[in-house]
């Protein structure tokens, strides 16, 4: 699933492609895209719009238009968005077409079918996202103490916590798994029982993990891919995500797999002790 690092490299790929293009032709082939709306409505009113910017915010793609609509795309599982001067023809995964008006091609491509396209009327963005996200992770308004203030009093396990969009936005399993062993805590941690300097460390294996993600443009699991074809390489880079019985990076201890949160979750036992002796 495309966490914060992959819909940031989505973006900031799209953003000279679509900023200043207006959407000469839209086809949206799958109801379950839009709904509750008609996908034949949904494309007439994207038609036309011409795009002010690309934004992110946590998983969301945000496409604004000159109109202050906004388009904000959400890729669930298996969604990904693929820029072509030539035309893509042939991928039955194909399930929306945006033809630009200096002639190129941005198909979505969802083989599972979760993603959500959404045109939103000026003013209705906020709102929604208010809703359904908390802080952005990367930006300085989060510290630690106001991660430990939302955290307080939570027993959820400290893994269950970050994943939680409404208190992190745009952290998901592979990095929340990253972050909790740069941050040297175990994933099944009661977030109310992190102290400070847990909490300082946390902040800090966050976005240092989304950081590296970005940097390497994101990670190829299945067949997630760039808008332009290509493959991130930060799956390389993984501490602990998916690598039960290799050696942790730090201290040579196997990296173990537990359940947490309903989630395959990875984590080294010896730099990330669930009992701290204070
Ligand atoms: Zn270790």
């Amino acid at each position: 699933m495309p966490e914060l690092p992959e819909v940031e490299t989505v973006r900031a790929q799209l953003e000279p492609v679509l900023t200043g293009r207006r959407f000469e032709r839209v086809e949206i082939h799958d109801p379950r895209l839009v709904r509750p709306y008609e996908p034949a409505e949904v494309a007439a009113e994207l038609e036309g719009e011409r795009v002010a910017a690309v934004e992110r915010r946590g998983k969301y793609l945000i496409v604004r238009f000159e109109s202050d609509r906004v388009l904000l795309i959400h890729l669930r599982m298996t969604g990904s968005l693929r820029h072509s001067s030539s035309g893509l023809d042939g991928d039955r995964h194909r399930r929306a077409v945006v033809r630009l008006d200096d002639g190129s091609d941005v198909a979505y491509r969802d083989v599972r079918r979760f993603g959500t396209w959404l045109l939103a009327e000026p003013g209705e963005l906020e709102p929604y996202l208010a809703a359904r996200l908390g802080d952005e992770p990367l930006e300085t308004r989060l510290t630690a103490r106001r991660l430990g203030g939302r955290l307080a009093q939570r027993r959820a396990p400290i893994k269950a916590a970050i994943l939680d969009q409404r208190t992190l936005a745009g952290v998901g399993n592979i990095y929340a798994d990253e972050a909790l062993w740069r941050g040297r805590i175990h994933p099944r941690r009661p977030a109310g029982e992190l102290d400070d300097a847990e909490l300082a460390r946390l902040v800090r294996g966050i976005r240092a993990a989304l950081r590296m993600g970005i940097e390497r443009q994101g990670s190829t699991l299945r067949d997630y891919r760039q808008p332009d074809g290509t493959s991130g390489d930060m799956q390389r880079e993984f501490a602990v995500y998916g690598r039960d019985g290799e050696p942790c990076p730090r201290c040579g201890t196997p990296i173990e797999k537990i359940r947490t949160a309903g989630r395959g979750t990875w984590f080294c036992p010896t730099c990330q002790p669930l009992h701290i002796q204070r």
